[in-house]
């Protein structure tokens, strides 16, 4: 701290993001990233534009973008946002859309952004407890607030709300923006982008990062009524008119064209995960039914801490959060076969 910091500085809590380790012959399972490369064809676009175009500024509005998702999603461009990651589009949502000064609602155990988010614009958290089974029940969402947010399917728990209940949640709060942040949902969830022409108050968020393997390269979108992504769009143009670069508008929007690479890599990821989830059943662990590329998994007879470095010491790493009711969780993200036998043969010398 030095006199020339703004005073809210002093108390700002940052996000601390899973750990990137530099040794490369780790098997790295611990943030949520995709084994498989990006598309051959996004390499390939993004290629054409290190190539040609670097000179230029690149689009402020990301067109190309833009209509890459509006296409595969069947929505209009007016109802598409881009930005550089999803972590900026919820920071543009948190500033604009949510209302300051009455509470924001988000579940217990969640994305641990949100409330960093709510530190740096003074939003106040009401936070809303998961049930028994660690799923949201929308009866919960019915209190005052100047907004919801919430991941489908959660993180780190994996476990999906169907959007039937989705539109509870919806439906109870006309007058405040629901934020479904989606940046798991390819690997078996239904996307709530289907409810956007219906509900006026709903944002839905998603990533490059996960699903299309563009983790590197930092894009992220919204989808949701014109008026809000018009708010989006202020805030951001009044902040970096030109958050996504070439390479990143390019790359993006041919992985949003590539459909069948796509539906290939999300299909091994699910296939891997139940053949993970039924290996670890085998060695005794519980596992919270997922639809993301990760799990979060348990073992009755072993701590997880304990876990985690005699795994770590194998050259294995996994997450771990020591919150309350999670801490003998571990939240392992689905590798390749290779890498997930490395674990389960990891696992299985320590349990
Ligand atoms: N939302 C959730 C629930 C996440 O887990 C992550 C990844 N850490 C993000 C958003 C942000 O993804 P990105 O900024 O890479 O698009």
């Amino acid at each position: 701290m030095s006199r020339f910091w703004s005073p809210f500085v002093k108390d700002l809590v940052p996000y601390v993001p899973g750990e990137q380790p530099k040794l490369t012959r780790l098997v790295k399972l611990n943030t949520n990233e995709n084994p498989y490369g990006p598309s051959p064809k996004a390499l390939a676009a993004m290629q054409a534009e290190l190539n040609d175009n670097l000179r230029l500024y690149p689009d402020p509005n990301g067109e190309r973008l833009k209509q890459a998702v509006a296409d595969y999603y069947g929505v209009n461009v007016a109802q598409v946002f881009v930005g550089n990651g999803s972590d900026e589009v919820l920071a543009h949502a948190f500033h604009g859309l949510f209302q300051h000064g009455r509470p924001l609602l988000f579940p217990d155990i969640t994305y641990s952004f949100y409330p960093v988010y709510c530190g740096l614009y003074g939003i106040e958290p009401d936070i809303v407890p998961l049930d028994e089974t660690f799923q949201i029940r929308p009866e919960d969402y019915r209190r005052p607030n100047g907004g919801i947010i919430f991941p489908n399917p959660n993180a780190p728990t994996g476990c999906l709300l169907p959007l039937e209940l989705i539109e509870q949640i919806l439906q109870a709060n006309p007058d405040s923006v629901v934020l479904v942040d989606e940046a798991y949902v390819d690997f078996g969830g239904d996307t709530a982008i289907a409810l956007v022409d219906r509900y006026p108050n709903l944002l839905v968020t998603q990533t490059l990062s996960k699903s299309r393997s563009l983790a590197g390269l930092r894009v992220g979108i919204a989808v949701g009524h014109p008026d809000l992504i018009e708010a989006l769009e202020r805030i951001k143009n009044s902040f970096n008119s030109y958050p996504l670069d070439r390479v990143a508008i390019a790359g993006a929007a041919a992985a949003f064209e590539d459909r069948e690479y796509f539906a290939g890599t999300c299909q091994a990821v699910i296939d891997s995960r139940r053949q993970l989830v039924s290996e670890l059943d085998a060695l005794g662990f519980t596992t919270l039914p997922s639809t993301a590329n990760f799990i979060f998994t348990r073992h009755p007879g072993h701590d997880a801490a304990r876990l985690v470095a005699a795994l770590r010491e194998q050259g294995v790493i996994v997450r771990h959060f020591k919150l309350p009711r999670i801490e003998q969780f571990l939240r392992i993200t689905i590798g390749t076969p290779e890498q997930n036998a490395a674990l389960v043969a990891a696992l299985g010398a320590l349990v």
